[in-house]
Parts: C-alpha cells; structure tokens; sequence
C-alpha cells in the first residue's frame, strides 16, 4: 500500500518593503466583501428538535458579479485582489456555516483581524531568483529576491501561493510525498495535566501538560482580578480582549511545541486520539476548565494532523471499559480497579490502553493484555504480590510508571527519557 498525498511547507523571509496602506487596504477590502455577502445572506427557520435558523450565503453569479463591482469602485491596487477578497471572504463565511451549523460558533458575523495578503500562484511571477508581485495596475509591483534565500537548501517540489505579511513573505513549497507503511500505533488519552500515550513496543509515554494549565491558570486569575471592574469602565474590556488573545496565543505556541515533539520524537507512527466533538456526546460536564482543556485537546489534535498521520477514535467507554476483561466500572479517583478481574491500574494507562486496541481493531482479553505488556520494559509481570482473590499476580501501582517525554527546548532532538 503506497499512497501518496500533497504536503505543503512553508518558509518566511523577511523583507523591506512598507506594504503596511496595502496590507491595511486589503483587510478593508476582505471585510467589506464580508460584510455585502453578510448583509445578503438570508436565514431560513428550520424545525428539527428546536428551532433554528439556517444561514443561507448569496451564491448566485449576478450577487458576485455586483459585488465585485461595487468593491471595484474604491479600490485602488490590482483588480485581481478583488477577486481573491471575494473568493478568501466565502472561503471564512463557508467555515463559519459550518461551524455554527455544528453549534461551535455564534450568529455573529466573521471579522477579519489578522493583516495579511494570500497571493494565488497565478498572480505573480518567478524569474531568475525573483519573485515579483504586482500591486498597482500600470507597473508599481514588489520583487524580491530570494536566489540566496536560506531556504533553498530545505524547499522542494513547486512554489504555490504567498502569503505577504508587514514583515515578511511567507512562500509556500508543495511537493508530492508517498505515504509510508506506519511504524505502529501510539494511542493517547488526553487530559487536563497531561497526555498519556500507549504502544506495546514504547510503553507508557507521559507528556507534561501543566505548563499549559499555568498558563490558563495566570489568564484566568488575571482576567478575574478585572472583570467586576470592567463593568463599570469600558476601557477595561479592551484589556480583557488584550489577555484573552494573548492566552490564545500562548497556548497555542505551547501547543505547537508538544506536537512537534510528538510527532519527531515518534515519526513513522498513527497517532490514535479520541473525536473530542464526539465526547460531548457522552461526557457532558460544564466546568469552565475542562471545556479550556477541550479546546486546547481540539488544537492538539489539530496540530498534530499537520505534523504526523492522526487516526480519530471513538471515546465511548474508554476511561471506564478495563482494558484487561473489558468490563464496564466506575472509576474513582487516579487508581483503576476492575470488579471483574481485579486489575489495579493507573486511570489514564487503562484509557490509553483501550483506545490502542480501538486503534488496532481489537476488543479486550486477559491473554491480550499479557501479550501487550509483556514487551514492554517498564513493566514486570511477577513483580506484584498474590492477590488472594484471582491467581493473577497483581501489579504495584508504583511499578507502572510512565516515561516522561522532555520538553527541553535547548536539546534540538528530542529525548526519551526515564523517570
Ligand atoms: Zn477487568
């Protein structure tokens, strides 16, 4: 089996130029081409369970074909820009449908925060080391010269779209890679404070998360300390905005640090996680953290899909099913104890477990479950008392621990290393 699929990387150099009026202009225009197809757009109640109304988006070529017109009138640059604000704003209405049609995002209309041009690979030119981008008719257009770039020695396959940005350009390779056979898979069970991943050959992996909760955390108390006041002065808000992007973003880069982590420490593996979306379903707790964690486990996964292969598992059961007979307890607490065969295990080791034997289509069995950690070094079958109510040999809890993976941004290659 060798498929093969499109992978696109992308590589920033900075430049000169003060593009800051056209970058400026294009976010007007983008927003604008937003707000006709918002004001255009109509909403058609619909029963289902409860009423709801249906967002329908102006499509028809007469609706477009005004638009760009109208957006022709005060704009200055290239036309061809018109027709990339029209085609990126459906792009974000047609997200936003989606997502607000799956209940993840409000009535409210998109708003274009970021300042940044998308340039098609058809709208500019690559000659001799130079890259030139057009932005006024009649001549005035920008070139760069990336023949010594750093990247050269990195990029390969076509160059595609650009992406101008007030300090740089972000050019964008796309090359054809074959998909190779998987080294294995690797399950992972996420949670507030960590996330737990499972392979027979590897053992049990321990990702520290707790950074992430810190940062959530100082946010929160932050954001708490203003919030009785902000009521009251408006000005106030706008530093409550202020923290909440900066939260994002902090998360986010942490995020991005865990996956690429992840994904080098363990190259050539499926990553198994469980459908967030679909544990709504089942888990309907409400505290406002666990829905942070939920967000942040949704960019984890997200990110990941960039970095590696992600295969979507389904959550049911997965933290009360045992992983040995695959019966259904309650756990309480960080120790798992089965009803049924006695097995005393770590909570998020069992989970981790049952979705690795989703991921590899197997159901539970007490031979399975031997088989599975026979392997592993950092288990010992004997090393556990007699437990007088089965003939199994019962595992100290302290003897599963879990490596850690080390998140030391100094180290360039990523170690295993034990706890
Ligand atoms: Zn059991």
């Amino acid at each position: 089996m060798s498929e093969s699929f499109y992978q696109v990387r992308s590589y920033k150099v900075k430049h000169n130029y003060d593009v800051k009026e056209f970058l400026e202009a294009y976010k007007w225009l983008l927003q604008r081409a937003i707000d006709e197809t918002w004001k255009n757009t109509t909403w058609k109640e619909k029963v289902t369970k409860k009423k709801r109304l249906i967002p329908i988006i102006p499509k028809s070529n007469k609706f477009k074909r005004n638009l760009r017109n109208s957006l022709l009138r005060d704009w200055s640059f290239c036309a061809h820009y018109v027709d990339s604000a029209i085609k990126q704003a459906y792009s974000i209405l047609k997200s936003w449908r989606r997502n607000y049609l799956k209940g993840r995002r409000t009535r409210a209309k998109p708003v274009v925060k970021k300042k940044f041009v998308r340039v098609k690979e058809t709208l500019y030119s690559y000659k001799n080391g130079k890259i030139k981008i057009s932005i006024k008719p009649y001549g005035e257009h920008l070139v760069f010269d990336v023949q010594n770039a750093w990247f050269w020695s990195r990029a390969k396959g076509e160059m595609g779209e650009l992406i101008l940005t007030e300090k740089f350009l972000i050019i964008t390779f796309r090359f054809k890679q074959r998909a190779e056979e998987p080294r294995g898979a690797i399950a992972w069970d996420c949670n507030e404070r960590s996330i737990d991943g499972f392979n027979p050959e590897i053992g049990w992996i321990r990702v520290d998360l707790r950074r992430l909760f810190h940062i959530h955390r100082v946010y929160e108390l932050k954001r708490r300390r203003l919030q009785s006041k902000a009521s009251k002065k408006p000005s106030l808000r706008r530093v409550l905005e202020k923290y909440s992007n900066r939260e994002r973003n902090r998360a986010r880069d942490f995020i991005h640090k865990v996956t690429r982590v992840i994904a080098e420490a363990f190259r050539g593996y499926v990553h198994g996680f469980e459908d967030i979306k679909k544990e709504k379903m089942f888990n309907k707790s409400r505290t406002h953290n666990r829905n942070v964690a939920k967000s942040d486990w949704g960019t984890i996964i997200g990110l990941m899909g960039y970095k590696s292969r992600v295969r979507l598992l389904n959550p049911y059961n997965s933290t009360r099913r045992c992983s040995r007979c695959g019966m259904v307890n309650a756990p309480k607490g960080a120790l798992y104890e089965c009803k049924g065969c006695g097995l005393k295990i770590d909570r998020q080791l069992n989970a981790c477990l049952n979705l690795y034997l989703q991921v590899e289509g197997l159901s539970p069995s007490p031979k399975l479950f031997a088989e599975l950690m026979k392997r592993w070094g950092g288990f010992t079958l004997t090393g556990g008392e007699a437990d007088a109510g089965s003939n199994e040999p019962v595992r100290g809890f302290k003897a599963h621990e879990p490596q850690r993976l080390s998140m030391d941004q100094h180290l360039p290659i990523l170690s295993l290393e034990p706890s």
